[in-house]
């Protein structure tokens, strides 16, 4: 037979995954806990939605040209021969599940945000996996422009409370089905002649999506945009008085903005209001995007629904977390140093019951227990407050000695019943 551990040496996680080990585990749990209390106070609820769709509903909402759609998915038969994929992204799933519960029946604003593992089959960059964790929010049923300023507070907010130094909101809109035509083919007018010198994917765009164009990642093509319009030059009155009142809220908000006439995103669905939040900390590579979102007025009429306006937007996670720092991992307050391990564990149990984490020393093979000189060495390499000893004279009076293992010599005596109280009363 093989020998299993040198089997599994060869075996690596697939090549754009990751694995999440304790010293970092500690990190995701509290940027998840504080992503969960800032979203709710701000009446967002939870939704928690299935890890793989029918490829369809990405190919209808993200547009058949997006590069999400045509390269990057995820897509396999199962044993029906139906086409699933695993999810690119959120808001697609955010707006079927809110039309599948009937979601759209209720007061608006729905407030949804959710967070949870997505998958892109995407160059590997710092920071960018094929399976990436986002945290996203998704507000149905309002057109308002003050819920767009509403929701980029937010992120910012969850930005500051999480650690994040300094970045940049970039805002721009994308104008409506009315003024958006009279743009593209302005932008199509302004770029024909520069058409043999962009990069090919350019040139697939251009009749297709031209708005895509400018989201082009080659830097000598970026060159080329500098002069052409942006869509904010061509926006109808009712486009215009949209952006006026955000560009008013974001001020009165005290959310500091910048225009950026050549943002534009990279699935189809987008309408309004697009924006970024960027940082320029080098720990994050060349790319400098930590959320980004905007308004999708169509989505959920192209999915079949009503006419619904709607505003969201996601975060990486993974690229969050390299910029904050690594806070030093907690362990257990209390180690129970016998060399009796069934007593040990009895202890320890009955503190875990009593609300108070506690841990002792397994022997690797058999029963016996190491010494206790071993155990508290153990216990302070854990950077444990407290050890609890028991030793066979305390066991004989019902009794455990309890050592500071932040001071040095300071031991006291403590009946076994009294143990959780007194723990309590000295912390
Ligand atoms: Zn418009
Ligand atoms: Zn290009």
């Amino acid at each position: 037979m093989t020998n299993p551990e040198k089997m599994n040496i060869s075996i690596k996680p697939p090549r754009g995954t990751r694995d999440v080990l304790p010293a970092e585990s500690e990190q995701w749990q509290k940027l998840e806990e504080l992503a969960r209390k800032t979203l709710k106070s701000a009446g967002y609820k939870e939704i928690r939605l299935p890890i793989f769709e029918q490829t369809e509903l990405f190919c209808r909402t993200a547009g058949e040209g997006s590069d999400v759609v045509n390269k990057e998915m995820y897509t396999f038969a199962d044993k029906a021969d139906r086409s699933l994929t695993l999810r690119p992204e959120g808001t697609a799933q955010a707006a079927r599940a809110y039309l599948n519960s009937s979601m759209d029946r209720l007061r608006p604003p729905t407030k949804l945000f959710y967070m949870g593992q997505y998958f892109r089959n995407e160059a590997v960059q710092t920071g960018r996996y094929r399976q990436f964790n986002q945290l996203g929010l998704e507000a149905f049923g309002s057109a308002s422009p003050l819920l767009d300023a509403e929701t980029i507070a937010i992120a910012c907010d969850f930005l500051k409370k999480a650690g994040v130094a300094e970045f940049e909101v970039q805002i721009n809109s994308l104008g409506c089905s009315t003024c958006r035509p009279a743009y593209r083919e302005a932008l199509k007018e302004k770029l024909r002649d520069r058409l043999s010198t962009l990069c090919k994917d350019c040139c697939d765009r251009y009749e297709r999506n031209p708005l895509r164009m400018l989201d082009c990642k080659v830097e000598a093509d970026q060159e080329q945009f500098i002069d052409v319009p942006g869509p904010l030059d061509y926006l109808c009155a009712d486009c215009e008085s949209q952006w006026e009142a955000l560009t008013l809220a974001l001020g009165q908000l005290r959310v500091p903005f910048a225009v950026n006439r050549r943002l534009v995103r990279g699935l189809d669905y987008y309408t309004r209001t697009v924006f970024e939040i960027v940082s320029q900390d080098s720990r994050l590579g060349a790319q400098s995007t930590i959320a980004a979102g905007g308004r999708y007025d169509n989505l959920i009429e192209s999915l079949g629904g009503p006419p619904t306006p709607a505003v969201g937007w996601a975060v990486g996670l993974e690229r969050l977390l390299l910029l904050l720092e690594t806070p030093p991992t907690t362990n257990v307050d209390v180690f129970v140093v016998s060399t009796d391990v069934d007593v040990a564990l009895q202890v320890a149990t009955s503190l875990r019951q009593a609300g108070i984490s506690a841990d002792l020393d397994f022997p690797v093979t058999g029963t016996k227990s190491r010494s206790f000189t071993k155990q508290l060495q153990e216990a302070n390499k854990l950077g444990c407050r407290w050890a609890v000893i028991i030793g066979e004279n305390e066991l004989a009076k019902n009794e455990v000695a309890l050592k500071d293992m932040r001071i040095k010599g300071l031991q006291i005596s403590v009946p076994i019943a009294d143990l959780p109280k007194k723990l309590r009363e000295l912390t």
